[in-house]
């Protein structure tokens, strides 16, 4: 069974109805903790802020028409007079021995491509670093063939794939960026693919323009050409055809220089795009220049001084923050997660889903990483991937904390103490997820979940 609606970019989605109860109101109840994120102030977290989940036990949630209505414990629920009413017109679900937070919000994925890169994979671990494979033709480029090669078909499918590989492990809205194209053609069928595949997929789906990752083989004497190239067709390319919000640029060694970066992103500008930027992942750029063109986020910032942390700490700019890339890579040294939290940065994570240098479509495993190798605490690393990442996408108006109004999306998870979350490393414990209402994932425990009318 198939219903049609459409998302926020105006693409019409056949969303297969996976339970079609799910048009009913859900009620969930008996949560044993449910993280609201509710917060009286509508910018980012910052500082201790970042701590605040708005935690209530016992916690009941009411869904319908694809929003939260209701949030409170349960036993005042249950007193609700048209709860009380419609009882038996509801999806109840029993949320015992249950965490339920708001889903996942990964502010930063590369889906649109198509085959890992073993043989890099290889090399890195017998020694090669991320520039010398890249120099030896692994790297971006490597992966740039396929793309060009293949049928918009095929990379929707395996869009899709990732989208629903993230959601069972409690994601519910994605950014994807193209960028293993390079080429106008590819780079729009990229950004094609990924529409095609949100429209097939209940979540949410934020595009974005990548065609600045890197220069292509064919122009890597003349940098020059496809900057223009990005400039004067990609980015125009993609505002005639709706086909993004933002546009990102890869500012850093092997890829483009701060002048050409910025380049790209008056470009960006001048056709309304919001901006993203991958910068000081490997080096050192000045942020400066940058965020004088109000960026919605800075991605990666491993590379940061004091200086930048600063200037990040007084702008509207989030810092998402991809540990998932360092961990891959062996790096050992992590983004400065702390003194951007501390000197009052906005911090966000994400996973970083790319087949170069982070393959990881687990959020659960991200926030482990934040805890143990940035020393984010088990609070701050939920609100950094759900309120703060809504924020680093400009959704925190529908997204991010369960508040009446917004939308229902919710991450379910087999586990009594939210703290777990980051505790647990490489498995799932993920046993149901929602989004704009409807059950679109139910990795573990789907019998126990499966919703049932209340009989009473
Ligand atoms: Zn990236």
């Amino acid at each position: 069974m198939y219903h049609s609606r459409r998302d926020s970019h105006g693409v019409r989605k056949n969303v297969p109805r996976i339970n079609a109860n799910f048009a009913r109101p859900v009620f969930l109840v008996n949560i044993a903790q449910l993280l609201t994120l509710r917060s009286g102030q509508s910018g980012p977290r910052r500082g201790l802020q970042l701590r605040e989940l708005g935690l209530i036990e016992d916690g009941a949630v009411l869904c319908g028409g694809g929003k939260i209505i209701s949030v409170g414990k349960t036993s005042q629920a249950l007193r609700d007079p048209w709860i009380r009413r419609n009882r038996t017109q509801i999806v109840e679900i029993d949320c015992s021995g249950k965490v339920v937070l708001p889903g996942f919000i990964d502010a930063h994925t590369h889906p649109a491509f198509l085959q890992p890169r073993l043989t890099d994979f290889e090399k890195r671990i017998v020694g090669a670093t991320y520039t010398e494979i890249a120099l030896s033709g692994g790297g971006i480029r490597s992966s740039v063939e396929a793309v060009r090669r293949a049928k918009r078909k095929e990379l929707a499918d395996k869009v899709l794939r990732a989208l629903r590989d993230l959601a069972s492990q409690g994601t519910t809205t994605i950014e994807a960026k193209s960028g293993y194209g390079l080429s106008l053609d590819a780079e729009l069928k990229s950004l094609e693919a990924i529409r095609s595949a949100a429209s097939r997929w209940p979540g949410t789906v934020v595009p974005t323009l990548l065609g600045a990752h890197v220069v292509p083989r064919e122009l890597q004497d003349r940098p020059q050409e496809y900057v223009q190239l990005v400039c004067e067709q990609m980015i125009p390319a993609a505002a005639k055809r709706k086909l993004a919000r933002f546009v990102d640029v890869f500012c850093d060694r092997g890829a483009f220089g701060e002048e050409d970066s910025l380049k790209i992103a008056q470009a960006a500008r001048h056709q309304g795009f919001g901006l993203r930027a991958h910068i000081s992942q490997l080096t050192r750029t000045s942020l400066e220049r940058l965020l004088a063109l109000r960026p919605t986020s800075l991605d990666h910032l491993d590379h940061v001084n004091e200086e930048d942390i600063s200037l990040l700490a007084r702008s509207e700019t989030i810092a998402t923050l991809v540990p998932g890339a360092n961990y891959f890579l062996g790096l050992g040294d992590y983004p400065p997660a702390r003194k951007l939290i501390d000197a009052g940065a906005a911090v966000a994570l994400a996973t970083d889903y790319n087949p170069g240098s982070s393959p990881v479509t687990s959020m659960p495993f991200v926030l482990s990483l934040a805890s143990t190798q940035m020393r984010m605490t088990p609070a701050e690393v939920i609100a950094a991937a759900t309120i703060n990442g809504a924020h680093s996408l400009g959704l925190a108006s529908r997204k991010g904390s369960i508040d009446p109004g917004k939308d229902a999306d919710l991450a379910l998870f087999d586990l009594a103490d939210y703290r777990e979350i980051a505790y647990w490393v490489g498995k799932n414990f993920s046993s149901g997820v929602i989004a704009g209402g409807e059950l679109i994932a139910y990795p573990n425990r789907c019998r126990e979940l499966t919703a049932r009318r209340s009989v009473d």
